[in-house]
Formats: C-alpha cells, structure tokens, sequence
C-alpha cells in the first residue's frame, strides 16, 4: 500500500500527460511560455481571481509575496506554528519576525481570535495557512485584517480545490499561495508552486520579482529571484487539471468512508470540517493517544503513515531565536503529540482503507 500512489494516478492519465510533456519537448520552450500562461489562466479562473503567476514553488510562492508587500527588517508577520516550516521560514528569510498565534483544536488552523492581541504597529502581515486541506476560517481573519488595514496571504499550499464560504481557496485573501509538490493535491513531476491576487500592483511586481527583477529583458527595477515555473511541469499540470474536479470528489468520498469507519473505534478523533468548508484531504489527519505506538504497529506490518507535524515551529531549534517555550501554544504542541496521518489518494480503494481500519483497530486493543 502507498502512502499517495502517484504511480497508479500516472497510469491513469499516462496518455495525456505525455503528450504534454512531448509537447514542450518539441517546442522547445522549456522555461515560461504559452504552457504556463495557459495553466496560469486555467488556474486563476478557477480559484476565482484576476491573476495566476506560476513560480518554482510553494516556498517562492510565499517569499516572492512576502516580497511584493516589501516585508523585511523589523517587521512582523502574524502566523501560525501548526505547519510545515517553509510557512515561517520565508518570513525569518527576509529577517522579519514570525509571531505565532496558536491554532484551533478541531481544524488545526490558526484560531482568528488569537491575532488581534499580537497586533503591533510593525504587523505587516498574517499568513493563516490552510491545513490538511481545509480553509483556514478566512472571513475572521480576513475581517481583523481589514480592521488594522493588514494584508493577508492564505498558504494554500495544501488546500487548492477547497472552498470555504462558497468561494474556492487561494481567492479568499489579497493572496493566495500553493504547491505543486508531487503529493500535493494537484502536483507536478517535480517542483512547481503558483500565486494568486486580483491586485494588479501587487500581480505586476510578482511577476518582476519572481524573473530576476526585471520588467523587461536586463532591465532590473527591483531585486528578485529565480522563480519560475518551468513549462514541462506546467503541462503535466494542465494534464491533470482537466480530472481535478473529479479527483476532489474522489478525495472527498474517500475521507467521508474512513471516518465513518474510524468514527466506530474508541479514541479516534476523526477530521473535524468546519461549517461553511469543503475538504480536499490533501491529508486524512487522525488523533490518538498512543500514537508513536499506532504508526509503529501499523509500520510493522507494512501500512504506510505519516507525523504531520510532530514538533510545532516554535519549537524548532530554527527558531529558538524567537524566545518561545513549551507551553508557549498548548493546543499546538497537545496536537503535535496525537496527530497522524492516513495513507490517502484520489485512487485508493475501498479495501485499502478497511485495511487501515482494521489494522488501527486491532493495533490500539493492544497497545
Ligand atoms: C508544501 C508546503 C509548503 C511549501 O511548498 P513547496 O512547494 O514544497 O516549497 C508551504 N506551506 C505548506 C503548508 C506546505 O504544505
């Protein structure tokens, strides 16, 4: 059993997606052009803004947002330390301040009314990051924000294809940022990340940013970084975009069957979705007490699983700097001690999911 069998989505798509590939082969347009314009198009429709703007990754995707706002020495930026750490790092790489809010025990995400008591004349930003697949509550945030005049950044990086409050993610901020990671819910064959913003200032210094700085060819009016997207991955991804709306149902019903499985087990908290959210599951995210116990028992008899995540970011010997403490954000580090993830794909099937939840059955009878 595979964790993501993005082997089996291959397969699925095999045709398609190499021609695509052969496409850009024979075009010979390898870095930008008209595969990423199109896939920039296709995506922004989607999610409901002006403008896409593909980059090389999720990661360039947040410091080259970060950067378009000017954010830099001195300045504080209001997240979450529930995360993959590329959410904070960008903001320690441009030497502002990640300030930590901690997160909302049901939907792991920032909880909105932790942010307004860290506000400081020197908050110039909050990036609320949309985890495992589900919206950050965006309206509360957004609505905090709009109050000290703020801008946010939804680290969408996980959620693309979600919706919250009618509205898909990635379109529910000034900006949106996502991956395409392999695993990621729409993922390229390598690595690949987008911006999204109906802020035409804002999409036209991204995009300079993103291309060295330059608006046009060895002109360089700003600083900025090679970011880009390569045409390759971009026809990959317009390959799989076309069964993305499939895909999110799929996802969706495969989340919906284990937890009405896991929901039968005592001392199983199954993903909370939060009113007004759709659920891509770009991780199927459980707790238990026992959990170092249950992933070893599960690796013991070959059921792939994963710790998302098992240190919270203010504990990372990275940002000791910061000053935090254990107990700093208990319910972080109270989550960071009982969450685990199940294996979790478009195409995985039904008796590999009773699979699963047999074997967490049997495992925490015994443990
Ligand atoms: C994957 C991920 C990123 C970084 O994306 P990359 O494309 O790997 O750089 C950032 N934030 C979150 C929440 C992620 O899951």
């Amino acid at each position: 059993m595979k964790f993501v069998d993005l082997n089996k989505q291959y397969q699925h798509y095999k045709k398609e997606i190499d021609s695509q590939i052969f496409e850009v082969i024979n075009s010979s347009v390898f870095i930008m052009g008209p595969k990423v314009k199109e896939l920039e198009d296709k995506l922004a429709e989607y999610a409901g803004v002006q403008y896409g703007i593909g980059v090389s990754t999720g990661t360039d995707a947040l410091v080259i947002s970060l950067m378009a706002l000017g954010i830099g020495p001195g300045d504080e930026v209001i997240t979450t330390p529930f995360t993959f750490i590329a959410t904070s790092e960008v903001i320690s790489f441009l030497r502002a301040k990640p300030v930590f809010a901690d997160i909302d025990p049901d939907t792991y995400n920032i909880d909105p009314n932790k942010i307004e008591t860290l506000i400081t004349s020197r908050t110039k930003a909050i990036i609320p990051v949309s985890l495992y697949g589900q919206c950050a509550n965006l309206i509360a945030v957004n609505a905090i924000a709009d109050k000290y005049n703020i801008p946010v950044i939804e680290d969408a990086c996980q959620s693309f294809g979600a919706a919250f409050d009618n509205k898909r993610s990635c379109g529910l901020s000034l900006i949106g940022c996502t991956s395409f990671f392999p695993s990621k819910p729409i993922g390229c064959f390598g690595d690949g990340g987008m911006i999204f913003t109906s802020d035409d200032i804002l999409a036209k210094k991204m995009r300079e940013i993103m291309a060295h700085g330059q608006d046009r060819r060895y002109h360089h009016p700003v600083i900025g970084i090679n970011g880009r997207l390569d045409a390759i991955q971009a026809g990959v991804l317009l390959a799989k975009f076309k069964h993305f709306p499939d895909e999110i149902k799929q996802r969706f019903e495969a989340g919906m069957y284990y937890t009405g499985k896991l929901n039968k087990i005592d001392g199983v908290k199954t993903p909370v979705i939060a009113d007004k959210n759709t659920h891509v599951f770009a991780q199927y995210s459980i707790e238990v007490d026992k959990r170092d116990a249950l992933v070893d028992g599960l690796k013991e008899i070959g059921i792939p699983s994963a710790v998302h995540y098992p240190v919270p970011l203010h504990l990372q010997p990275a940002f000791n700097y910061l000053g935090y403490n254990k107990g700093s954000f208990p319910v972080a580090e109270a989550v960071a001690g009982r969450i685990m993830s199940l294996p979790m794909h478009p195409f995985i099937e039904k008796t590999e999911q009773d699979e699963v939840v047999g074997a967490i059955n049997d495992i925490l009878k015994k443990i």
